[in-house]
């Protein structure tokens, strides 16, 4: 089977990111919403980030035509969905709003059709289970910003099938992503050892054992991270981090990764980083 179409549900941070770089590749995508102003956001979005890559002269002003060409949107799963080949769901992170989206993907899709997602944290065995294609669902986790972040995990679940692996490892790499297979376990690679990370930053903040900005500094220039935790939790949001924290302790059941009372008590405040201009920084 090869794979032309592909629908995006969700055209958030994350949904427009993987859109704008599939149709880059060559495939012709639908972005599916429930919001249309998400969908407005979203082409805005992927216009001025190809803007950048035209001014930057990664991509000639043809090429971003062409690629606008490609990508269509709709605010009906049931239009937008019924002849993709793939489906890649990034909507919100919510159990029941993603097991609803792949029933409603699993009854409309063509019995050959991948269903993938991109979610940080929810098992693809669990989403998997919902539908009566198995094998043929599998986590594609790609990173923010994705039009230049390289990875892409590939996550099988438990039924995946090694056809559909195959099939999407080498669409990963025509997506120009670099992909690593992982097996279903809370967090993948990336979240399981981002997260604690950034959580014995947290502690190391409790404990009073140096300043934020001190921290910061050790794992910038001792370690050589593009950024220190501290900064880097506020980036992704004080309660994303914390829910990411929970499924890890949930699913493993080891209490080494027990979320930070100080990381509930910031979220339990309202402090989320960037996003409410609060957290380790002011913003
Ligand atoms: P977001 O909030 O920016 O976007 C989610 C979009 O989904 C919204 O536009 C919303 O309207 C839409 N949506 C909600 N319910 C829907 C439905 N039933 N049908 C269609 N669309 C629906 O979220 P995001 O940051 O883009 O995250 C999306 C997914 O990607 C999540 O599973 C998240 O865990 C994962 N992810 C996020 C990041 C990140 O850094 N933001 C990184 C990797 C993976």
């Amino acid at each position: 089977m090869s794979v032309q179409k592909i629908t995006v549900i969700g055209g958030g941070t994350m949904g427009n990111g993987i859109a704008h770089v599939a149709a880059q590749h060559g495939f012709f995508v639908t972005v599916v919403d429930v919001n249309q102003a998400a969908l407005d956001r979203a082409m805005k979005t992927i216009t001025s980030n190809l803007e950048r890559q035209v001014k930057k002269e990664l991509i000639s002003a043809s090429d971003m035509s062409e690629i606008q060409s490609r990508i269509g949107t709709n605010t009906s799963i049931e239009e937008g969905a019924a002849d993709a080949d793939l489906v890649i769901e990034a909507a919100s992170e919510r159990l029941e709003i993603k097991r609803q989206i792949f029933t409603t993907l699993d009854g409309v899709c063509k019995p050959k059709t991948i269903l993938a997602s991109n979610t940080s944290s929810i098992s693809i065995t669990d989403l998997a289970g919902g539908t009566t294609r198995p094998d043929r669902f599998i986590g594609m986790h790609f990173f923010n910003p994705v039009p230049v972040m390289k990875l892409c995990e590939i996550i099988r679940g438990l039924a995946t099938s090694d056809e559909t692996y195959a099939l999407i490892k080498s669409l990963a790499e025509k997506m120009g992503k670099v992909p690593v297979e992982v097996k279903d376990y809370p967090g993948f690679i990336s979240n399981r050892i981002l997260m604690p990370m950034i959580n014995e930053a947290v502690y190391c903040v409790m404990e009073g054992i140096a300043s934020v900005e001190d921290i910061d500094t050790v794992m910038k220039l001792g370690m050589a991270h593009p950024m220190g935790p501290l900064t880097l939790a506020d980036f992704i949001g004080l309660d994303v981090c914390l829910s990411i924290m929970e499924v890890l302790h949930n699913g493993l059941g080891d209490s080494k990764y027990r979320p930070c009372p100080l990381l509930r008590k910031m979220v339990a405040a309202g402090h989320l980083g960037r996003k409410s201009g609060k957290g380790f920084y002011s913003y």
